[in-house]
């Protein structure tokens, strides 16, 4: 799967993407990320991809032909017809864990646009298929949404995480337990430096090795916590 990210800050999203399990992925070819100036597709010699709002306001708004011409160049590298646009905006439809695995579903190459400043022109609403939220908060732009979408879709893609680690995963759609159950390393016993908390121990039957009794114990903390009121 190819992503392209459309930004006014690409050196905000390279080291993120480039790190760990993503740029694992990207070295061995599972996916592809493109960061994609917006600036190269400004057509003045300020490079300009802005302006001020028509109305009057406070600050600036990005332009629909820059982004459009973007789009138009990229949705011919990226798999032509294949690709989807999608913007990042708080006004979006809220991304889920059922987002990332409907857009794995219908493998498309994703094209994410992140905005800055006050936002977008309105009318590049009408040249995306897709308004992506990650929250009800305001950020100052869209790169870390648009990282967010990135990150949640390509680690459920088959060959960037091992199978065994998706299985029984928090908020999976493929199971009515949406939370996973509790994990626990070394040691076995542990006091808190600077809490009076006491001990704090890993339950004994995980230290069993009965493998039934095990399964059996984190189904039913995973359907507890899924069912605990926050
Ligand atoms: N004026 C806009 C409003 O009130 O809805 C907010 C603009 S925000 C400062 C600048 C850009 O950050 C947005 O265009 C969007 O791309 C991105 N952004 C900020 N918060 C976001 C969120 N919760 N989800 C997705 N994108 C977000």
């Amino acid at each position: 799967m190819k992503f392209a990210i459309l930004t006014l800050f690409p050196e905000m999203l390279e080291p993120f993407l480039h790190g760990s399990i993503l740029g694992r992925a990207i070295e061995q070819g599972v996916i592809e990320i493109e960061l994609c100036n917006l600036r190269d597709w400004a057509t003045d010699k300020h490079k300009s991809v802005d302006d001020t709002p028509y109305g009057g306001g406070p600050g600036m708004v990005l332009r629909v032909d820059v982004i459009d011409r973007a789009l138009a160049e990229l949705k011919s590298k990226v798999k032509g017809q294949r690709s989807k646009v999608i913007l990042l905006t708080p006004q979006g439809q809220q991304f889920t864990q059922a987002t990332a695995e409907q857009l794995v579903t219908d493998d498309r190459d994703l094209i994410l646009i992140a905005g800055h400043y006050e936002g977008f022109d309105e009318r590049v609403r009408s040249i995306v298929d897709r308004e992506l939220s990650i929250g009800d908060y305001v950020l100052t732009g869209g790169e870390l949404p648009a990282a967010v979408v990135v990150d949640a879709v390509a680690r459920l893609l088959p060959g960037v995480l091992n199978p065994e680690s998706l299985k029984d995963e928090s908020f999976s759609t493929k199971s009515s337990i949406t939370l996973e159950y509790p994990h626990y390393t070394r040691p076995d016993s542990y006091t808190p430096i600077s809490q009076q908390l006491g001990e704090l121990t890993v339950p004994d039957i995980l230290k069993s090795g009965d493998h039934q009794k095990i399964a059996a114990w984190r189904l039913n903390e995973a359907r507890k916590r899924t069912h605990k009121p926050l």
